[in-house]
């Protein structure tokens, strides 16, 4: 049990504050960490400890902790002009900037933006305006949405619901209607003697086979993560995403790209989409989109939902929806910020030319006999830890081998997370070479401990 001194930051945080998603065991044990400034990869706690942040805040920090053009961006636009909403027909200019630039980064020729302050609302968002759509243009039964098992796209009602995660039954989720297939994990999921052409095939079929059984004209869309992310880094299976789409265009569902994770970069590419070769009809962007230096969501419409959307819209007159930060001037701002220095200070550029060195420091680590895989892509990878290589048995889920590996790292000064039975490795994009050997000398440390 941990004593800190009465009045300490500790103290206070655990008198005071409610955590989510934390595994209290280890918080009782062990404190909380109380974090108060960054530098590049690097936080530090009250007690001047540094930790080496391989989780980059939570996927989003990708520009590490003290960049300074961010935080200017958002300083002058603050000075400029400090809030303001996307509604009733006015608008910042920094808002109709970034809506520019974002429909002009995405995959679309043409499209349309529309703003919340987080991912779990773009999702929400994203959900209303295929309900309204499919109202306006009278198909009120076409509500169903179809997501995976072990997918994660939010905490809010709608897109708890989407998130396919048992943890979610606490809430009493999933709504009605939101619809979990089969996780894309080859590893795991496969069938003995099944070649991964042959799961991806099983797993167009079962698609196929749902859509069937609840009928097409039920259903509004499918959304996906391109690589899974807080359901323990899950790259899809080979031809996936074309053998899916080919199933969706047939009964025309829309496919739509979760690519809060994956965009602006994680996987080396501007979007998860471009790497895995499909064109979504809609994506939805975070996290990255402002490098986390302001809490920000979007919708991006395809050109055929936006289309769609626009003349249900200007039927009706009015689309009542919107957050009183949506299009925040200084979100924007710094989005804009962020997009360029992705784009062109070369932060993707490293990802592409970290990838392999990430991918063969980590596969040195999981020659250890608890690792039972290694997947990953880009800068987003994740170590599976088995009680058997061989029979992949998983170690008992109460034993949570992969909090125990991640507490050690944290006590080594490495931040890494543990998902399920992995521990999961994002770094910020800046990370150099020899930071990127502290974190893989850290993890083998911590490795080498605990089993
Ligand atoms: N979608 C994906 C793929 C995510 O990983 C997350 C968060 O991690 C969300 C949506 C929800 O975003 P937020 O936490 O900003 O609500």
């Amino acid at each position: 049990m941990n004593d800190h001194a009465p009045n300490s930051w500790e103290a206070r945080a655990a008198q005071y504050a409610l955590y989510g998603f934390t595994d209290l065991p280890s918080v009782r044990d062990r404190g909380t960490v109380v974090v108060t400034h960054g530098e590049g990869p690097y936080i530090f706690d009250t007690n001047g400890k540094k930790y080496l942040d391989s989780n980059s805040g939570l996927w989003n920090m990708v520009a590490g902790f003290d960049h300074k053009g961010l935080a200017e961006a958002a300083k002058a636009q603050y000075d400029r002009f400090p809030g303001y909403h996307a509604f009733f027909g006015r608008m910042s200019d920094q808002t109709v900037a970034l809506s520019e630039t974002l429909v002009n980064v995405s995959p679309f020729p043409r499209g349309k933006v529309f703003y919340t302050n987080s991912g779990s609302e773009a999702n929400d968002t994203l959900v209303k305006m295929l309900w309204f759509l499919n109202r306006a243009e009278g198909r009120p039964q076409a509500t169903k949405i179809l997501t995976r098992k072990n997918g994660y796209h939010g905490v809010t009602a709608v897109s708890a619901s989407m998130t396919g995660k048992p943890y979610n039954e606490v809430f009493g989720l999933p709504l009605d209607g939101f619809l979990h297939l089969t996780c894309p994990h080859y590893w795991r999921e496969g069938r003995d003697g099944e070649s991964e052409a042959e799961f991806t095939a099983r797993l167009a079929a079962e698609l196929d086979g749902v859509i069937d059984r609840e009928g097409a004209d039920t259903i509004a869309g499918f959304v996906a993560e391109p690589v899974m992310g807080a359901g323990g880094v899950i790259p899809p299976p080979e031809g996936y995403f074309q053998a899916v789409q080919a199933v969706l265009r047939r009964h025309g569902i829309p496919l739509i790209s979760d690519e809060v994770i994956c965009g602006f970069g994680r996987t080396g590419e501007i979007w998860g989409a471009l790497t895995y070769d499909f064109m979504p009809d809609a994506i939805i962007s975070s996290k990255n989109l402002t490098a986390g230096y302001f809490p920000m969501g979007a919708v991006i419409l395809g050109p055929d939902l936006s289309d769609r959307m626009q003349a249900a819209i200007d039927e009706i007159e009015e689309f009542p929806h919107g957050f009183t930060a949506s299009g925040h001037p200084v979100g924007c701002a710094v989005a804009l910020k962020a997009i360029d220095v992705i784009l062109n200070e070369g932060l993707m550029d490293r990802v592409r030319e970290g990838a392999p060195r990430m991918q063969a420091g980590l596969s040195e680590i999981a020659g250890h006999p608890n690792i039972g895989e290694l997947r990953g892509i880009g800068y987003m990878w994740a170590l599976e830890a088995v009680r058997d290589r061989d029979t992949k048995t998983p170690f008992e889920a109460a034993l949570s081998v992969s909090e125990r590996i991640a507490n050690t790292c944290t006590d080594h000064g490495l931040i890494c997370r543990p998902l399920g039975q992995s521990v999961v490795l994002c770094p910020p994009f800046i990370l150099t070479d020899a930071q990127m050997d502290e974190m893989f000398g850290k993890l083998d440390a911590a490795l080498k401990q605990v089993f």
